[in-house]
């Protein structure tokens, strides 16, 4: 392998960053060093600041095969080197599960098995690392569950405090567990959330959020980087690139960095950049208009069963993502989800409605005629339903048997019904 060449000169090799890692407008082309914590691009006038994105300066390293790619992307396509993770031990790859019932050379990646049971544990293993190298005094977040849980639970993996600022309709069993990882919930209406996460980062806290200011007032760039091992993952257990890949998708985080994973790949073995399709639902596809204006635009009164993805806004980053590699959106409504969330269910699956999405998008797409049956579909499954028993008690009904003649009495309706 030849070795590349930094151009990265101020940052020492074991400050626990990346030397060959930089910052880089997504708007403006301007850069800004690894290992700072800039509101988004200080250099051009986009309002709000423009998203940064990690970028990596490696060129000149050619694979020999795929399982050399992958451990190159996994050693020098992150901002900070491995032994800087804060890592709650999710060393090995979360399943990737063959779905035959509900469509051909279709897959499940399924991150329900991470310690918090969600993807976000991949976001939070880099962004709170990022925190511990730059001597943050605590994490602060926002979140409707998922996304809260994991920044707690890796706060308290290293040794910090931290603050998530919960929705009114948040998990309580996410809440629960924040609490249970030592950290502060608080659930304050929206403008006085936004102006105290934007108090305490500017107190020397860590914006556990998004990429773009824009969604979250004060961004960090590191986070999304730890959603492309989901596209590695992938690649290895496949041992190519999948055609397709449905992605659930809100303020676009997830979505830029399953992207940015696939488009490594694509880079370095010369494949075909697999089609990525963002599946947020119609009550609340800010993603889906925005693409269709050319701009960000926000959706008031943003409603939906899948409340992990029922943002009014997306990340201007997730635009720029689905520009950028060649992705597409489309709007599932909560009927479909529903019903997703049944069929997989019945996969033993047991996940949340917006994890959920990802069907419903492909249901969407094999009526359409429009999957590619060339190579495999993936759907991204980010959350356990384990964390929304209230929301899946509706989907669900029904309580335990009491005695001996209603249990024989269902057992033969089941047999007789030839029902699950
Ligand atoms: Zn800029």
């Amino acid at each position: 392998m030849s070795e590349p060449k930094s151009t990265i000169t101020d940052v020492p090799p074991s400050s626990g960053w990346n030397a060959r890692a930089s910052l880089r407008c997504v708007f403006c082309g301007a850069e800004a060093p690894i290992g700072t914590l800039p509101v988004g691009c200080q250099a051009c006038d986009a309002q709000p600041a423009a998203p940064l994105e990690v970028v990596y300066d490696d060129a000149g390293f050619e694979p020999e095969n795929l399982k050399d790619a992958i451990a190159h992307l996994r050693q020098f396509r992150q901002p900070i080197e491995g032994s800087a993770l804060v890592s709650l031990g999710r060393s090995a790859s979360t399943p990737l599960v063959p779905v035959p019932k509900l469509g051909h050379d279709l897959w499940v990646k399924n991150e329900t098995t991470n310690a918090t049971w969600s993807h976000k544990d991949r976001t939070h293993e880099v962004s709170v690392g990022a925190a511990r190298l730059l001597g943050s005094r605590g994490v602060v977040a926002s979140s409707t569950g998922n996304h809260g849980a994991a920044a707690a639970a890796h706060a308290t993996k290293a040794g910090l405090p931290s603050l998530v600022f919960c929705h009114p309709d948040a998990s309580d069993i996410a809440m629960l567990m924040i609490r249970a990882y030592g950290g502060v919930v608080a659930q304050l209406p929206t403008d006085d959330a936004r102006q105290l996460l934007s108090d305490v980062v500017d107190d020397g806290w860590f914006p556990a959020t998004t990429m773009d200011p824009a969604v979250s007032v004060k961004s960090n760039p590191y986070g999304a980087e730890g959603y492309k091992s989901i596209a590695y993952e992938v690649v290895e257990a496949l041992q190519r690139l999948p055609a397709t890949v449905l992605v659930p998708s809100a303020s676009g985080d997830t979505l830029y960095g399953v992207m940015k994973g696939f488009a490594d790949v694509a880079e370095l073995m010369g494949g075909r950049m697999p089609r990525i399709v963002a599946v947020p639902p119609t009550g609340a596809a800010p993603l889906v208009l925005s693409m269709e204006a050319g701009h960000s635009v926000r959706v008031d009164d943003a409603k939906s069963v899948a409340l992990s993805i029922a943002d009014p806004f997306t990340g201007r980053h997730a635009l720029i993502a689905l520009q950028r590699w060649g992705g597409s959106a489309v709007a599932v409504t909560d009927d479909s989800i529903v019903s997703a969330v049944k069929a997989l269910a019945a996969e033993g699956l047991l996940v949340e409605p917006a994890s959920a999405a990802g069907l419903a998008g492909y249901w969407d797409l094999r009526d359409a005629g429009q999957i590619d049956t060339t190579g495999p579909t993936v759907l991204l499954v980010t959350n356990s339903g384990a964390k929304w028993p209230r929301e899946l008690a509706d989907e669900f009904p029904g309580s335990a048997l009491r005695t001996s003649n209603e249990v024989r009495a269902e057992l033969q309706r089941k047999l007789a019904g030839g029902e699950r």
